[in-house]
């Protein structure tokens, strides 16, 4: 069984060293489609891995609950200063153990509960934290969604782009407190001035939750919306290829309450080591390699969505700016659903996750559709052309899925294509 180098000090631990290989085995000889992860460096695993797990700091640099701390503020301020520098922000929090953490703390920081918050829709393209009935954000705050415009056959508008005139519309009707901005389904940029224009016209606050972009906007190939948000929220582990977690970037006059909102608000000790890796990545981030590499990811998700479509298959939105594509399943098999797609790809070891498109007729936990993303695999150094075989092979496996052997001959492609492409190879004894 192959082994990764990130697990050699794990010794005596025969189960715990098996399943770590066996992960490692998976990640690198699999195809991984799923928008939301990528694959961090090893500096990120390091620090991710370092002996500041051991410490406690409640609260913040120089202000602290426990001794000891000298170290661990440094480290904390360097993160903070890398974090403000690469986004151009005023105030930031590194301590969030993750996305969802970030926004609620936003919310509890500005609002007051039954306060009214104008989300993204879920079945639209909205994340939980956007006041699905599931999440404990619908429980406090008052939630109205915003949703996307009607799809439409005309190439040149295809529709399913944010409805600026229904977000317009509800703003004005519901007066909301907060209006949130950003998805987590969804292929195209989101414009942070008209958010903010509409914002000011009926005195709300803006929140961008830019979880999924905030490595596009880092590199420079996404919009940055941080001097228009009141607060900007994201993770650091998508596109911006760090450990997993979250940030909040503010303006300086919400900064206490943020960091209140946090500490003692909803957490407790912060994740020190996550704070160290999330420093690494932010210094990562900032180098003109990152740049490169975010380019590629979008020029990916292009070729990508391309040749999809090639195949058959309706793009949501005829396309994507970012690294995302999401795949109307309908026109290419009325018969197949996002359930039975993703299962399929998974023993095709092409790794996807089922998504709903706008108004898709069958719920989430069927759904019509397939949620695509390039991060993973641009790190791992594939190109336009790799991205085409993917669309091809994901498209066989697809027509052939009650052949068992045309699947057992598609996964063994997929693994000849993704031995050339081990994201760690040259750390690999
Ligand atoms: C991923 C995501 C989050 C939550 O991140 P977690 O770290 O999984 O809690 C929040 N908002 C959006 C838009 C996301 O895509």
């Amino acid at each position: 069984m192959a082994h990764s180098p990130f697990d050699a000090w794990i010794t005596g631990d025969d189960e715990v060293t098996s399943l770590l290989a066996q992960e490692w085995t998976r990640q690198i000889s699999s195809v991984q489609l799923i928008a939301s992860e990528n694959f961090t460096s090893p500096s990120v695993m390091a620090a991710t891995g370092s002996i500041m797990t051991n410490k406690y700091a409640e609260g913040y640099p120089g202000r602290r609950y426990y001794g000891g701390n000298q170290v661990v503020d440094e480290m904390e301020d360097l993160a903070r200063r890398r974090l403000t520098a690469l986004f151009g922000a005023e105030h930031a929090n590194v301590q969030p153990h993750s996305g969802a953490n970030a926004n609620v703390a936003v919310y509890q920081a500005l609002l007051n509960p039954g306060d009214t918050i104008l989300a993204m829709r879920l079945d639209q393209g909205g994340h939980l934290t956007h006041g699905s009935p599931a999440s404990i954000t619908s429980k406090i705050w008052r939630f109205v969604s915003y949703g996307v415009t009607a799809r439409s056959d005309d190439p040149n508008e295809p529709g399913e782009i944010i409805d600026f005139d229904n977000v317009r519309d509800l703003a004005l009707k519901e007066r909301p407190k907060l209006i949130v901005a950003g998805a987590t389904a969804y292929s195209r940029q989101i414009d942070p001035v008209i958010f903010r224009e509409i914002a000011d016209e009926v005195g709300a606050l803006l929140m961008f939750d830019s979880a999924h972009p905030a490595g596009l906007i880092a590199g420079g190939s996404h919009p940055n919306p941080t001097p228009y948000a009141d607060a900007v929220t994201f993770t650091t582990h998508k596109t911006l290829r760090g450990p997993r977690g979250g940030a909040i970037l503010c303006r300086e006059e919400h900064a206490k309450k943020i960091d209140s909102a946090v500490f003692p608000g909803q957490q407790g000790g912060p994740l020190e080591h996550a704070i160290a890796a999330k420093a690494v990545a932010f210094r990562e981030a900032s180098q003109a390699s990152f740049h490169t590499y975010t380019e590629q990811v979008v020029a990916n998700a292009r070729a990508f969505a391309a040749a999809l479509a090639a195949e058959g298959f309706r793009i949501v939105s005829g396309g994507t700016d970012n690294h995302q594509v999401i795949l109307d399943l309908r026109d290419f098999d009325a018969e197949l659903n996002g359930k039975v797609a993703q299962e399929v790809l998974d023993r095709a070891g092409i790794t996807t996750n089922r998504n709903q498109i706008p108004d898709d007729p069958r719920s989430p936990f069927i759904t019509s559709g397939l949620r695509l993303g390039t991060p993973a695999q641009t790190t791992a150094g594939m190109k336009e052309g790799e991205f085409g075989q993917i669309a091809s092979l994901l498209a066989r496996a697809l027509r052939q899925r009650e052949d068992e052997a045309a699947i057992t001959q598609i996964r063994t492609e997929i693994g000849e294509l993704c031995a050339g492409f081990n994201p760690y190879a040259n750390f690999v004894s």
